[in-house]
């Protein structure tokens, strides 16, 4: 026979509250949550939470930069790595870069 509890220990917690605060749960042998409904909440805003972070996180991983030659910002993927330039990378995105070699090879040729 099933036994109505009035009050259970909070699995998170570890505190007696009455059953009306926890979430009823038709699966459980009691009929209720083993989290009271404080602690799930909590818990989901955590949850919550670090998945924000790791959006804002993933948002961040981009960095930008603006191509002198174009002015165009772009990621700095977009341009080429370089020992001898401030934060390692060129002033000029790789499109700028292959443009202005292509014209400087055409230009020995056409002399
Ligand atoms: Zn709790
Ligand atoms: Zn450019």
């Amino acid at each position: 026979m099933t036994e109505e509890i009035l009050e259970k220990t909070c699995s998170t917690c570890g505190e007696t509250k009455p059953v009306s605060k926890f979430h009823k749960r038709k699966v459980s042998k009691d009929g209720y949550r083993g989290q009271c409904i404080k602690c799930k909440q909590l818990s989901d805003h955590s949850y919550n939470c670090e998945r924000r972070d790791q959006r804002v996180r993933s948002q961040r991983v981009g960095i930008l930069r603006r191509c002198k030659v174009c002015g165009v910002t772009k990621d700095l993927s977009q341009f080429r790595k370089r020992g001898d330039a401030i934060y390692g990378h060129a002033y000029k995105c790789k499109e700028c870069s292959t443009k202005i070699e292509w014209e400087n090879y055409k230009a020995k040729f056409e002399k």
